[in-house]
């Protein structure tokens, strides 16, 4: 009763701030705060990790922050990478007591220390702001992301960090793809390698989210689907079917809920169109 009283504020609060910077308020809703400028990637794109480095906020300086900045509901923490900060949990902690009615906190990692960040996301969800979301990011299918990542193998542990978040109550994890001149056109081959993950996380990937998007992924799931033979071999090819703890029925039954939406979310491909759910659970 407490915490949903106390995210009905912190929401009413978040609201009334969107509105008044809408009405033209100079006050920020949403802040973000570079943690650090340390990175374990090496995009070229990017080179923040070349970059000498600046001292970096602690806990109090962000807490400072935000006392003086009242409005602010949204707390967005980047970097670099943040979690190769070992205080990442005390910048959290010390957010929350300066505005104990932050609505919506998140930040982007790259994924690359799953047990560092499940750790992390353990404390922090305990602070129990009412939003709490991870976005781990992806440039393209494996061995272009570990290209432009400039780290081998960066592709796979992105996916188990995300893995390891997804289906949580807790915090909501995404994947976020930050399309450039350099991944230009690879949005769909991406989707091929996120197929085992959409059989454990239907709902997830899919939906809520953009539809044309949605679609794609789906189309691509049945044309997969259809390349293969029948629905038989398509679920020997389907990573479930090997797993000792899954029929293979289970496992068709799977790759048909996945293919199930896919009429409807075909139908909202064009720009402009309404979202529509493109799997359900
Ligand atoms: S992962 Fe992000 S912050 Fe790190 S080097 Fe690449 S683009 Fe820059």
């Amino acid at each position: 009763m407490r915490s949903a009283l106390r995210s009905l504020r912190a929401f009413a609060g978040l609201a009334a701030a969107v509105a008044r910077a809408n009405l033209g308020s100079a006050r920020p809703f949403k802040a973000t705060v570079v943690l650090t400028e340390r990175c374990d990637c090496r995009c070229e794109i990017c080179g923040i990790w070349r970059k000498p480095k600046a001292p970096e906020p602690t806990p109090d300086d962000v807490a400072r922050f935000l006392r003086g900045a009242p409005s602010v509901r949204w707390l967005n923490l980047t970097g670099g990478e943040i979690f190769l900060r070992d205080d990442v949990e005390a910048v959290c902690e010390a957010a929350v007591a300066a505005q104990p009615l932050l609505a919506v906190l998140d930040f982007p990692t790259t994924g690359q220390r799953t047990e560092r960040i499940v750790a992390a996301v353990d404390r922090i969800a305990r602070l129990g702001v009412p939003r709490f979301f991870v976005t781990v990011s992806v440039e393209g299918p494996p061995a272009l992301h570990d290209r432009l990542r400039g780290r081998e193998g960066a592709f796979e542990r992105a996916l188990t960090t995300y893995a390891a978040l997804r289906g949580r109550r807790d915090v909501a994890a995404f994947l976020g793809l930050t399309l450039s001149d350099r991944n230009e056109g690879a949005l769909e081959a991406t989707f091929p390698a996120l197929f085992e993950l959409s059989l454990e996380h239907r709902d997830a990937l899919l939906s809520p989210g953009d539809a044309r998007v949605a679609s794609l992924f789906a189309s691509h799931f049945v044309e997969e689907s259809k390349a293969r033979a029948d629905i038989r071999r398509s679920s020997a090819a389907c990573p479930r079917a090997s797993s000792r703890s899954r029929s293979r029925a289970s496992c068709v039954r799977s790759c048909r809920a996945i293919a199930r939406p896919t009429s409807r979310s075909s139908r909202s491909r064009l720009p402009g169109s309404r979202p529509t759910r493109a799997a359900s659970t």
